[in-house]
């Protein structure tokens, strides 16, 4: 299988006339059918709600788009939160799922009426300490220790993570909750990342529903909601077949028939909590090779950077690279293709195999729409890229400028260096 990007190289060349590489551009089309899909694959249970995970990528006119399929959104921070609510996505439409929680981000979501999804059981007092009084519907965060593997492979390392209640905590904690006068009760976890199967839902719903009964039974607490949270995962490489959403929904379905239904939890509402499966396949970072260089090995320098696209550096992570005009030539060179970070890591692949590259060409990056832009940061003084979306109509529209060296200086109230340069 191979992957194609949603510009070509004609498109690339009438957009950077206007703005220049490098960008991320996302695909309004292509978020439009995914969001329908995932409401479609849930159709069947009347509360279900994805609570969109702003740090996934925070840009607000994308935001907006999931908004129109009834998604909310899942914050983790004071920015997060102030940007749902200058969107004008309020109360129970954000799930506040944080940990290591300052305590002013507590009062504000509180204050906004967000859900609080509590990470730790001593979270209780200290949120009841700052609220006076804790609020009527809470959810606290399950983590079960040990190893989440499912039948093809894929695993995830739930016991080395740092977040989550134990399940002894869990039911001290809707104990303690209901008695401190709680009425309405969600259970939260996340226990495997980037998931490429359609079993991480289900497997994860039937643990979570089997805990529920557990919980309601022995604790009395009225659960609510179940929130299957991240980790629905995207095909980075193109030899990987990407999840079936309605397959996902129908097994998430098939084992509430089978656990909550014969349990008289019938009403229970299922959430999620998706960031990258909503938006990363719909983002592209474009960049313009600048350089070549023949040492002891092929390097191909380009315009962008780690700053604009971390996970390469951070995990090693694989993205998949398309040359615009030779999506047919054969792959016949090997290239690290790098940025200008004065770090070795910066490499957005090592020892791919491309077709021959000129300086001029211009580069794809695939599925850069969730921890893509957002992941970015400053280091070398660099300055973070536009964000451009491309319409259904085929027109392109900035939705995010790119940094100026104003941006970068703002912060230095101590030294007017700014006034070195022309902005
Ligand atoms: C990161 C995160 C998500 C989104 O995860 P994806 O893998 O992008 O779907 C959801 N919920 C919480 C609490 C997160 O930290």
């Amino acid at each position: 299988m191979n992957k194609v990007p949603f510009v070509t190289k004609e498109k690339v060349e009438e957009i950077v006339t206007k703005f220049p590489t490098p960008f991320h551009i996302y695909d309004e089309k292509g978020i439009r059918e995914n969001a329908k899909a995932v409401k479609e694959a849930f159709a069947w249970n009347p509360g279900f709600k994805e609570y969109f995970a702003v740090k996934a990528n925070p840009n607000p006119c994308l935001i907006k788009i999931l908004n129109e399929y009834g998604c909310g959104c899942d914050c983790s921070s004071m920015a997060e939160l102030t940007l749902s609510k200058a969107m004008g996505i309020t109360g129970s439409d954000i799930m506040f799922s944080s940990n290591d929680t300052p305590a002013e981000e507590y009062a504000y979501a509180a204050k906004l009426g967000a859900i609080i999804n509590l990470d730790d059981i001593t979270h209780i007092d200290f949120v009841e300490n700052i609220l006076g009084k804790l609020p009527e519907t809470m959810s606290c965060r399950f983590n079960p220790g040990g190893i989440f593997q499912m039948s093809n492979g894929i695993m995830d390392n739930p016991g080395d993570s740092k977040y989550g209640f134990t399940t002894e905590q869990m039911f001290e904690g809707y104990r303690i909750l209901k008695e401190k006068g709680v009425k309405n009760f969600g259970i939260h976890a996340f226990l495997a990342s980037n998931t490429v199967t359609n079993e991480y839902y289900p497997m994860l719903a039937k643990q979570l529903f089997e805990l529920a009964v557990k919980l309601e039974k022995e604790t009395g607490a009225d659960i609510k909601f179940i929130n299957l949270s991240g980790g629905v995962g995207i095909p980075y490489r193109p030899e990987q077949k990407k999840n079936d959403i309605l397959m996902i929904g129908e097994g998430v379905r098939k084992v509430y028939e089978e656990i909550l239904v014969p349990a008289g939890m019938g009403d229970i509402a299922i959430y999620t909590e998706m960031g990258r499966f909503m938006m990363g396949p719909y983002g592209q970072l474009v960049t313009k090779a600048i350089h070549e260089k023949h040492t002891h090995k092929e390097y191909i320098g380009v315009d962008a950077c780690a700053v604009n696209l971390m996970r390469p550096a951070m995990y090693g992570a694989y993205h998949h690279i398309t040359v615009l005009g030779k999506e047919e030539a054969p792959c016949d060179y090997m290239y690290d293709v790098t940025g200008s970070l004065c770090e070795n890591n910066d490499k957005f692949a090592i020892d791919r195999m491309l077709p021959k590259i000129e300086k001029g060409d211009y580069l794809v990056i695939h599925d850069t729409g969730a921890h893509g832009y957002a992941m970015g940061y400053n280091y070398n003084g660099k300055l973070k890229s536009a964000e451009l979306l491309l319409k259904e109509d085929g027109s392109v529209e900035l939705i995010r400028r790119a940094e100026r060296l104003s941006d970068y200086f703002a912060t230095l109230d101590c030294l007017p260096v700014y006034q070195e340069f022309e902005f």
